[in-house]
């Protein structure tokens, strides 16, 4: 990210009086007087104003997990099953799921005590598009395929449109990426459903653009201030 950016975003000043700063020497990146124009990397680099670190210091904690299948999306279950609670790291934070993915579902999943970002990114006039990997049994064909693009009924409601891609398939089964900017109860299981089709996978693979590489099935680490700023401006 650009040096004035990263300055903007936790909070030095506007981009303007970050250049400024910057132009004056006042800013090192790793001990060396920074440039505009120079990049810095947020994770990794130390990057100080007049000598103090300048890092976000949020009120919040955000964290993006790549979620397995086998834990429920709650902060408690009366059944004693697993909860993705069970793989935040123990550190007493309190945070809770943005939205829900099934007990079978994989995936990305934002966990936060954030409520207006939690807010922003489920309710539905927000029209947030999620991406989905679902794997069906079976060839599917064109008018199945029109049908999730265009909508299907669930309770008694049109889905919105999806975007539909199909990424593999054989007499065996068919992968797709769907993308869709609702989040009904099980929409995607549904949708599949509707059209006369059981997964057998599903795994939410983005929010936006947001993705999981790096992440490991059941890791979860905490999101970057730069993915944050994009969740809240989706
Ligand atoms: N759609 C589903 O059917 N399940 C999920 O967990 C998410 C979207």
């Amino acid at each position: 990210m650009r040096i004035n950016k990263y300055l903007a975003q936790v909070g030095i000043g506007s981009r303007r009086a970050c250049d400024k700063i910057i132009e004056d020497g006042r800013v090192k990146i790793n001990g060396k007087t920074a440039t505009l124009g120079d990049d810095v990397d947020e994770q990794n680099d130390n990057i100080t104003v007049d000598g103090k670190t300048a890092e976000f210091k949020s009120k919040f904690s955000y964290y993006i997990m790549n979620k397995p299948k086998g834990y429920i999306c709650s902060v408690s279950d009366e059944k004693g099953r697993k909860t993705v609670m069970d793989l935040l790291p123990n550190n007493n934070e309190r945070v809770y799921p943005v939205g829900r993915l099934d007990y079978d579902t994989e995936g990305i999943l934002i966990l936060t005590n954030d409520g207006d970002l939690a807010y922003r990114l489920t309710h539905p006039s927000n029209e947030i598009s999620k991406t989905y990997s679902v794997k069906v049994e079976g060839l599917i064909t064109d008018p199945q395929i029109n049908k999730l693009r265009t909508g299907v009924e669930l309770d008694g409601v049109m889905t919105k449109k999806a975007v539909v891609k199909i990424t593999e398939t054989n007499k065996e089964f068919t992968k797709l990426n769907i993308t869709i900017k609702e989040g009904k109860n099980r929409q995607v299981r549904r949708m599949f459903e509707a059209v006369g089709k059981n997964v057998v996978f599903l795994k939410r693979i983005k929010i936006g653009d947001l993705g999981l590489r790096g992440i490991d099935r059941g890791s979860v680490r905490s999101l970057t201030t730069d993915e944050v700023f994009y969740l809240k401006n989706l």
